[in-house]
């Protein structure tokens, strides 16, 4: 993309409304924009990271054999009172009326949908176990929207469901979410920390919440980092193997973790002290057994070997997509700006152009934009050096590529890696090769 025909609004000053510093860095970088309270446009570069952070979550899920489907947004307010959660939701659910004056609602999750989808045409044992999942907005009317994407009312949310035969099956698809999940967020480089959670509105005695440090998290939180030091890739733990998956589930429950709801100071106190951590957490992904807290009021069975009906074990299974992206800039960023991991980053580079007006300069820069494409994105404009900078810092890409005039006569750029701020100059080539042994 070329930054001078870009809608990549940077800004210069910190917004005054903006509370933490995701939320100022993402106004500030041109990735979003509020249209209404809690309510975000996702401009350019931020609908990038957000699509690139979608595919990791969507890979993982793939990767343990979850399908993915699509649901609407609009639900059907009938569907909401077979379950009972159409009076019990409360006001952040909204609810629409059509033409006909028939009561819809937007959807604050789909157990109810997915439950409706699968009694219509799942029937035999033959057909289970089953995980589907889409990534999908949804709208909670939140109290208080606040800290821009990461408490909004319209948000991008991942959401599993699994239907198993019995409860040794809904573990299973416990356990292998569970793994998906720590590999989603292993590979966005974030450390993200499994903790006991209570069940909540959505019902059911078995729930995690995924939570990564930062100081401007909702929650306290307790843990022992020898979770930080977990492997979590297929070469350390086999999805299809039971053996493998009650493994990775006792090492998931040994190490101490817990919010402040759960904590026990006396039990935290054993954990070696320097591998203690305390701090502020942030809920990246939360999942749930919940047995059949739907499939018995909807009525959903299924016959098994002996003609008997049953009603299937289901679980959900969450993941804040929208909320990753502030997420990620809360444990990545400097004074200067955003630090992007490479793998969701918007651009894997920047070339910065310091003098569009010199014929050697911008000719070595289109022939690097050439090279790069889509993945680069060219600061063409007619602004001073220091602003190109700058903004560059602030928007975070992975690797500046620097074009002055004097090294550009020699054909020479300068490339800048943004997380340590090591510089050098080097042929184009040398640089091109550079970035693409790194990928
Ligand atoms: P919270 O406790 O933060 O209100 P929740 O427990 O109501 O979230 P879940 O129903 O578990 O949320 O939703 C799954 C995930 O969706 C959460 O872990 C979180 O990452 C994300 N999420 C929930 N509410 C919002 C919101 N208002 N804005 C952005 N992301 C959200
Ligand atoms: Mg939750």
């Amino acid at each position: 993309m070329r930054l001078s025909r870009s809608l990549i609004p940077t800004l210069k000053e910190n917004p005054a409304d903006a509370q933490i510093v995701s939320h100022r860095l993402m106004l500030r970088a041109g990735l979003v924009r509020q249209t209404s309270a809690g309510i975000y446009a996702w401009l350019p570069a931020g609908f990038r990271v957000l699509q690139k952070i979608a595919q990791i979550v969507r890979e993982e899920q793939d990767a343990v054999g979850a399908q993915e489907l699509l649901m609407p947004t609009i639900q059907p307010a009938e569907l909401w009172r077979e379950s009972g959660r159409y009076d019990s939701y409360g006001k952040e659910m909204l609810r629409i009326r059509d033409r006909h004056d028939r009561e819809l609602l937007y959807g604050p999750t789909n157990e109810e949908m997915i439950t409706d989808l699968f009694r219509q045409s799942v029937r035999s044992y033959r057909e289970l176990p089953q995980i589907v999942y889409h990534i999908q907005w949804k709208f909670r009317d939140e109290v208080r929207p606040r800290f821009g994407v990461m408490r909004g009312r319209e948000f991008l949310m991942k959401d599993a469901y699994s239907f198993d035969l019995d409860y040794a099956g809904a573990l299973r698809s416990y356990r292998q979410m569970m793994l998906a999940y720590m590999r989603t967020f292993q590979r966005m480089g974030l450390k993200a920390i499994p903790m006991q959670a209570e069940t909540g509105p959505i019902g059911g005695d078995l729930s995690h919440e995924f939570i990564i440090l930062a100081p401007t998290g909702e929650s306290q939180v307790f843990y022992d980092a020898a979770f930080e030091d977990i492997d979590y890739s297929a070469s350390n733990f086999d999805h299809t193997q039971d053996a493998d998956l009650a493994r990775f589930a006792a090492l998931m429950t040994t190490h101490y973790a817990a919010t402040d709801e759960k904590h026990d100071p006396d039990v935290f106190a054993s954990v070696p002290r320097e591998r203690r951590r305390e701090g502020r957490g942030i809920e990246v992904g939360h999942i749930f057994y919940f047995g059949t807290k739907y499939s018995k009021p909807m009525n959903f069975t299924i016959a098994m070997p002996d003609g008997k009906l049953i009603h299937p074990e289901m679980g959900s299974y969450g993941i804040g997509v929208s909320r990753l992206v502030g997420a990620i800039i809360e444990a990545s960023h400097d004074d200067h700006g955003i630090i992007w991991p490479d793998v969701v980053a918007p651009f894997k580079a920047a070339i910065l152009n310091l003098k569009p007006e010199d014929a050697a300069c911008t000719e070595l820069c289109e022939k690097c934009y050439a090279a790069l494409g889509n993945e680069a994105l060219y600061d063409d404009r007619l602004e001073r050096p220091g602003v190109k900078f700058a903004d560059a810092d602030l928007m975070g890409h992975p690797w500046q590529i620097i074009v002055g005039p004097r090294a550009a006569a020699q054909g020479m750029v300068e490339l800048k890696r943004r997380a340590g701020g090591e510089r050098h100059e080097l042929s184009l080539q040398s640089a091109l090769e550079k970035l693409a042994a790194h990928a």
